[in-house]
């Protein structure tokens, strides 16, 4: 049985909403990771007056049409943020389906790729968007997307030792020169150990070639993003939650608090960052998982037109 046996109308239909109601679970974990508070439980509540959500009202992208972006409860306006991880949870399952899946003849294979291609996008969207705000990527992301890549190597044609390799490179080729080396440089690291992760996260699924175009894919699409920033905006501001939990911190320890000190001192976003482009603090994981997901669709279409003499 292959998956063309079923309707192709119905199957594309199952897979958005399938893809959209995962799209609303990250929502959750988009907001409660970084808080450190449990993804499952308690259930939805409304971030304005903190009433449940009603299952109806909980319709991915069509509730907030319905609702026209103001909570029911108490007419808080909600962020686009809400609809938009949504819309994205459909269109990426969509795409698996349609890019990676649709032409496997091998029902349980089919599966398989669908499951662990879609875990992948899903967790890249996530690490995105909290990295935009906090300036953070989840170890439980990047290692667990790790984990996970190593484990379903054999459905992207890689072997164990190919995707082992792919991850450390991609480890060793951003901490040796963008945080070793470019302390020793300038004193303060260029990249995050979390930036390190996700390019080692791209080295598990696509190999040292992937983790590669990856980063240098990301890095020309993070400088462009910040040129046309700083052209239109004249400055590049820190996020705006990053500054808030320094602010924090820095009131706690001029209050005697020396945890509050010590925490500081240990994070590369302790200080306020220094005006100028070259300083400006820009979050690379957006820029990273962006080029990630563009290997992951695009990625057969470029090895056969540049790569393949070599590979
Ligand atoms: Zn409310």
């Amino acid at each position: 049985m292959t998956a063309l046996e079923f309707p192709l109308g119905l199957l594309r239909a199952i897979v958005v909403a399938f893809g959209l109601i995962w799209g609303s679970f990250l929502n959750v974990v988009i907001y409660r990771l970084p808080l450190d508070l449990s993804v499952v439980f308690p259930p939805s509540h409304c971030p304005g007056c903190g009433a449940p959500v009603r299952a109806y009202d909980n319709i991915p992208v069509l509730s907030f049409l319905v609702l026209r972006g103001r909570a029911r409860c108490c007419g808080m306006r909600l962020s686009a943020r809400y609809p938009v991880v949504e819309a994205l949870g459909g269109a990426l399952s969509f795409a698996v389906f349609e890019v990676l899946v649709r032409n496997e003849p091998v029902l349980g294979r089919a599966l398989a790729i669908y499951g662990a291609d879609l875990a992948f996008c899903l967790g890249l969207v996530a690490a995105a968007f909290i990295d935009a705000e906090h300036m953070y990527l989840p170890d439980s992301i990047t290692i667990g997307g790790v984990v996970l890549g190593l484990g379903t190597c054999s459905l992207r044609g890689m072997g164990f030792y190919e995707a082992l390799l792919g991850t450390v490179a991609g480890f060793v080729g951003v901490w040796l020169p963008f945080i070793v080396m470019y302390r020793w440089v300038r004193g303060v690291p260029g990249m995050g150990l979390g930036d390190a992760k996700l390019v080692a996260l791209a080295g598990a699924w696509f190999g040292v070639l992937g983790a590669v175009v990856v980063l240098f894919a990301g890095a020309v699409q993070g400088t462009l993003a910040a040129l046309v920033l700083y052209a239109t905006r004249g400055n590049l501001e820190e996020p705006k939650a990053v500054r808030e939990d320094r602010e924090a911190l820095e009131r706690a320890a001029a209050l005697g608090d020396d945890d509050a000190r010590k925490a500081l001192a240990d994070d590369p976003l302790g200080t306020a960052p220094e005006p100028g482009l070259l300083r400006a603090r820009l979050p690379f994981g957006p820029f990273l998982v962006l080029a990630c997901l563009e290997f992951l669709f695009l990625g057969a279409w470029f090895r056969g037109r540049y790569f393949g003499l070599f590979f």
